[in-house]
């Protein structure tokens, strides 16, 4: 798949979301020694710090990414660890692999599927209806929709489409004129 610079654009933005989303200090419960659950903050850098300690005693989180090692403090404050988070070229890289394998997933996935078109329930009486507008717009003939073109059409954009005949569309057509007149009605005067 080729990306746009829009694409591009769009990942950079997914990112710079993604970032922020995952840098929100959560509360996990967890269990203390005594098995009463205390509330305790945890941050989510620790998601991508591993913690490492040195044979000195000391304490480091060790970045996913990129291997770098920074200092836990006693305070275990994380805002060093964050700010390694945004610059983490590792990381940024990481995440827009990612995010380009998620866009390619959900392309190749909407041309085997329908996709993002789950949702989408096709209504046979719909399409009847705007077949029956168009034929009476445009003046065409009712026997366009046994027409293999016009066929071939519809069935391609849905293979739910059921060809059916210019009997059947000159009563949809009937039906259509008959509302359209009825509601023309109601506006005049108005
Ligand atoms: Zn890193």
């Amino acid at each position: 798949m080729r990306m746009t610079h829009n694409d591009v654009n769009e990942i950079d933005e997914e990112v710079e979301k993604w970032t922020n989303e995952n840098q929100v200090d959560d509360i996990e419960e967890v269990d203390d020694v005594i098995g009463i659950n205390k509330r305790k903050k945890r941050s989510k850098v620790w998601d991508e710090f591993k913690e490492v300690i040195l044979p000195t005693g000391k304490k480091k989180g060790e970045c996913v990414h990129c291997k770098k090692q920074l200092l836990i403090g006693v305070t275990r404050a994380t805002t060093q660890f964050k700010r390694h988070l945004d610059r983490c070229a590792a990381r940024i890289r990481a995440i827009k692999k990612q995010k380009i394998l998620h866009i390619e997933n959900s392309f190749s996935q909407s041309s085997q599927d329908g996709g993002m078109l789950t949702t989408f329930k096709y209504n046979h009486q719909k399409v009847r209806e705007i077949i029956a507008h168009y034929i009476l717009i445009n003046e065409k003939s009712f026997s366009i929709v046994e027409e293999f073109g016009f066929n071939l059409i519809l069935k391609s954009m849905s293979p739910f489409f059921v060809k059916y005949s210019r009997a059947t569309t000159r009563n949809d057509v009937i039906q259509v004129y008959e509302r359209e007149k009825k509601i023309e009605e109601c506006f005049k005067g108005h």
